[in-house]
């Protein structure tokens, strides 16, 4: 067999910063083999049994020699219809993915490139330095830093940079920078041109300092801002100081730790981002198929014509529910006529999303409203009440028992469908456990009372100073019960209320 190979640019370092056409791919490959700058969130992306390979750096030595890469690349492309090398930024921006994609040609394997925001573009862009400007620059360089000027053997043309207009942006060259600095001025630039340098640009963690070509080396290392850092120079630096857009957001150098599952963290991580804060996915849970596959999927293909009544408590149940009934029936008209109730406004939305609308769902999202409403003399008027009708409760495996019982109680006669099951994410593949012990991190959130069990069954310790919030009170008693005290209790036991209730308690 003959597989494909695609190049592909994952951007500067926030996971949405990644083309479509990119994500696309990742999500399909047999096989992705990636580099140390690629943000680890991709894991999510990827197919179920997909190869993982990394092929990047680590401290100052190659985890792995080019050539070994390039052998890798054509077995893999043998063994596998699709397989992704995935780099940091753009592969056609330094990092080697010209050699890559030359060996390839050579080898007759065939490949597409799919480019990416590099840090070059979006390192500035983080940093609030536009790299052109109709009153100071029409030009830009994009240049290495990486070949140490005085050993003269670089191949950096540094008097021709030095003497060129418009801004200049220098990649891998903080090793050097004093150097690199002095290389610049000894070719005539500027000692007082405005410079940056941008380190970690576009991610939670990013860092910057501005200077001058002459006093930049001296600041980054006041500022510790070291590897892996882009340095701009030019006019257009000054600009930072009203455009810093992304250094100005509300969470902006807080470290926010998200407990759920990967496949989950999406929707808060996105948010969390959105308000600049550094993220740091630490799922301790894993959504796996339910133990008994079989009862699911016989519930699931008997649920049209045996209840009169759907309850769904998770997005997650809604989803592995509606993947099997769809699996089953091929048609969502088969669902018939039940009525539908939900817990929180997730599940609802879920349900949306397959054109599906909640008759009942209470307005604080726990299962104790949501029996009240049962019990209501509305929904009795309504929907005839629930006694005597056969439910369907969808749920995961671990939730707890207070519904079914409490509707048994009401007269229902009740079925539990397990959609699912919640096991301990054991592993750390992307480093996240270590960086939090090592750094620490401002606050860490809990969506569900088995964020809550699976952590504390990690046996992570919280890093001093870490505080802790809460979606809501089932959530806030487990904690408790752990021995955790949470700092804040979302208002809206849902994402949107979480994000505000971290907002506030770090503002
Ligand atoms: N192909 C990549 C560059 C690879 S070379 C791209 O297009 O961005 C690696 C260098 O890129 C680093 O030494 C650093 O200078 C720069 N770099 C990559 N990601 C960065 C980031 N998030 N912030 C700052 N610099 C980054």
């Amino acid at each position: 067999m003959q597989g494909s190979v695609y190049l592909i640019g994952a951007g500067p370092g926030d996971p949405s910063l990644i083309t479509l056409r990119g994500r696309d791919l990742v999500g399909k490959a047999d096989c992705v083999i990636y580099d140390a700058l690629v943000p680890p969130e991709f894991l999510s992306w990827t197919k179920k049994n997909c190869l993982l390979i990394y092929a990047g750096k680590r401290a100052a030595k190659h985890a792995m020699p080019q050539e070994e890469i390039n052998r890798l690349l054509v077995e893999m492309s043998r063994r596998f219809a699709s397989v992704v090398r995935l780099k940091g930024g753009d592969p056609f921006v330094f990092g080697r993915g010209g050699e890559e994609a030359e060996y390839l040609a050579a080898e007759k394997i065939p490949f597409q490139v799919v480019p990416g925001v590099s840090s070059a573009i979006a390192g500035p862009g983080f940093a609030g330095i536009p790299l052109t400007h109709r009153a100071c620059s029409s030009q830009f360089t994009v240049f290495t830093g990486h070949e140490n000027p005085g050993k003269g053997e670089s191949s950096v043309d540094w008097e021709g940079i030095a003497r060129i207009g418009g801004t200049k942006v220098m990649l891998m060259g903080m090793s050097n920078l004093a150097k690199n600095m002095q290389a610049l001025m000894d070719g005539g630039q500027n000692p007082d041109t405005p410079a940056a340098a941008v380190q970690w640009a576009a991610t939670g963690r990013q860092k910057s300092v501005r200077a001058t070509v002459g006093t930049l080396a001296r600041a980054a290392a006041e500022h510790r801002i070291g590897a892996p850092a882009i340095v701009v120079i030019g006019e257009v630096v000054n600009l930072a100081k009203r455009l810093n857009w992304y250094e100005n957001l509300p969470l902006f150098g807080r470290r926010v730790v998200v407990t759920r599952s990967r496949e989950q963290a999406g929707s808060l991580s996105d948010r969390l981002r959105g308000l600049g804060a550094d993220v740091l996915e630490l799922p301790t849970i894993r959504i796996v198929d339910p133990e008994d596959k079989k009862t699911f999927a016989e519930l699931v293909v008997d649920a049209p014509h045996t209840y009169q009544w759907l309850v769904f408590t998770s997005p997650n149940g809604v989803r592995r529910f509606m993947k099997a009934f769809l699996a089953a029936h091929s048609d969502i008209r088969g669902l018939g006529g039940a009525f539908i109730a939900a817990i929180g406004p997730g599940t609802a939305a879920a349900l949306g999303s397959y054109g599906l609308a909640v008759d009942v769902m209470p307005k604080k999202s726990v299962a104790e409203e949501l029996l009240k409403e049962f019990g209501s003399e509305e929904v009795r008027d309504k929907f005839r009440g629930v006694e005597n009708c056969n439910m369907l409760w969808v749920r995961g495996g671990q939730a707890r028992g207070v519904l079914g019982k409490g509707l048994m109680e009401l007269g229902a006669i009740v079925d539990e469908c397990i959609a699912y099951d919640t096991v301990p994410e054991t592993g750390d593949p992307t480093g996240a456990r270590a960086l939090l012990a090592a750094e620490g991190a401002d606050v860490i959130t809990f969506t569900s009372s088995s964020t809550v069990k699976h952590f504390a069954a990690l046996g992570i310790t919280l890093p001093a100073g870490c505080r802790i919030a809460s979606i809501g009170p089932i959530t806030t008693a487990t904690l408790e019960k752990y021995g955790f005290k949470p700092d804040a209790e979302a208002s809206d036991h849902d994402i949107p209320g979480l994000v505000e209730a971290v907002r506030k308690l770090l503002e």
